[in-house]
């Protein structure tokens, strides 16, 4: 961090000011008295300095960071991409994972119907929602812990392990006991008591991007929880709000490669909420292998007209084994195996 003084800072104002920052914080102060300017050079880590009570002081004219606020995501400080596992699976090395199912969990034979058929056509995952976050209260909210006990069921007749989405710190013992990995939704990516909270499990959790946040903003969401000591952290970029209304959300694929070099952790992209529209969801999915995702979250409904919830951006079983034929063709393009 650079601390950039005011013109003709005088010699006990500096004094001053060093004095502030060394009573707060562990760090080194290299003094560069320039001809005009002088600056402070503040050596070592600067993660928890609390830079608005630096800019209150009088002296200072502005704040330079050398570095991103986050350090445990952060490529510059662990340059290997990390690998997450889950259920016995890899995610984050060469291969691509695929995870498919339906917005919400409805009833056995929908979910175990779903999971056969999305596992026949090669994903290494279930998702499917028991707790949804809806903009309307009288739109359906899941089947809440049934929800998750008919996902363990599906896990039970096909192998695949799950991934389901939390919304309460409460439930994370449940969570962590019946789910391989522990999703946070878009509208909770800013809910730190929770991403707190996660930070004291092992259970991987895939970090959606809030439906208005900035990729640092999404980072220091996975600093929270790796900085309680949850390293588990897969990122799914699930489209933001701009001003286009054609699509239920635009799809950032170039927040992608910016993950990539920002930051290990995986990244997945989720083109079913990023367009709401499912047949933009085959597109998208192979222009976000083609970006570099490790992974994609896709949502597949057997029947999408009487869908609970997001049928009109559930693509079906058929177009979903369709698909993986394609996204097969780009990960082989880009020295990727699925
Ligand atoms: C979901 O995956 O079902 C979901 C609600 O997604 P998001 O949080 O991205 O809106
Ligand atoms: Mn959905």
């Amino acid at each position: 961090m650079i601390i950039v003084l005011k013109p003709n800072t005088e010699q006990t104002a500096m004094l001053k000011l060093m004095e502030v920052i060394k009573a707060y914080y562990a760090v080194d102060i290299q003094v560069i008295n320039g001809e005009k300017l002088s600056l402070f050079a503040l050596i070592g880590d600067t993660s928890a300095i609390d830079e608005s009570r630096i800019a209150a002081v009088d002296c200072v004219e502005r704040i330079i960071h050398v570095t991103e606020p986050y350090r445990k995501a952060n490529r510059l400080f662990h340059p290997g991409n990390s690998e997450v596992e889950a259920g016995g699976i890899i995610t984050g090395g060469t291969g691509i994972t695929l995870a498919a199912g339906p917005c919400s969990v409805e009833n056995t034979e929908q979910i175990i119907g779903i999971a056969k058929a999305v596992k026949a056509s090669g994903a290494h995952f279930l998702r499917g929602g028991a707790f949804k976050p809806r903009t309307s209260p009288y739109s359906f909210q899941g089947l809440k812990y049934e929800g998750l006990d008919l996902l363990c069921r599906a896990k039970e007749e096909t192998g695949l392990p799950i991934i389901s989405e939390i919304l309460s710190p409460n439930d994370i013992e449940v969570f962590t006991e019946k789910v391989d990995i522990i999703q946070v939704g878009a509208r909770n990516m800013q809910n730190y008591d929770l991403l707190r909270q996660l930070g004291g499990v092992r259970k991987p959790v895939l970090l959606k991007r809030g439906l208005s946040a900035t990729i640092s903003e999404w980072l220091m969401s996975a600093e929270y929880i790796m900085a309680g000591g949850n390293d588990n952290i897969i990122l799914c970029e699930r489209g933001i709000r701009t001003f286009e209304t054609y699509t239920r959300n635009t799809t950032d694929i170039g927040a992608i490669p910016v993950i990539k070099r920002l930051s290990h952790l995986p990244v997945w992209v989720d083109p079913s909420h990023a367009s709401g529209k499912w047949w933009m969801v085959e597109p998208l999915a192979l222009a976000s292998i083609a970006a570099g995702a490790d992974g994609l979250l896709i949502e597949v409904h057997n029947d999408p007209q009487h869908a609970l919830s997001d049928g009109e951006q559930s693509i079906k079983p058929e177009l979903f084994d369709k698909m993986v034929h394609g996204i097969k063709k780009i990960a082989f393009a880009v020295n990727r195996t699925l």
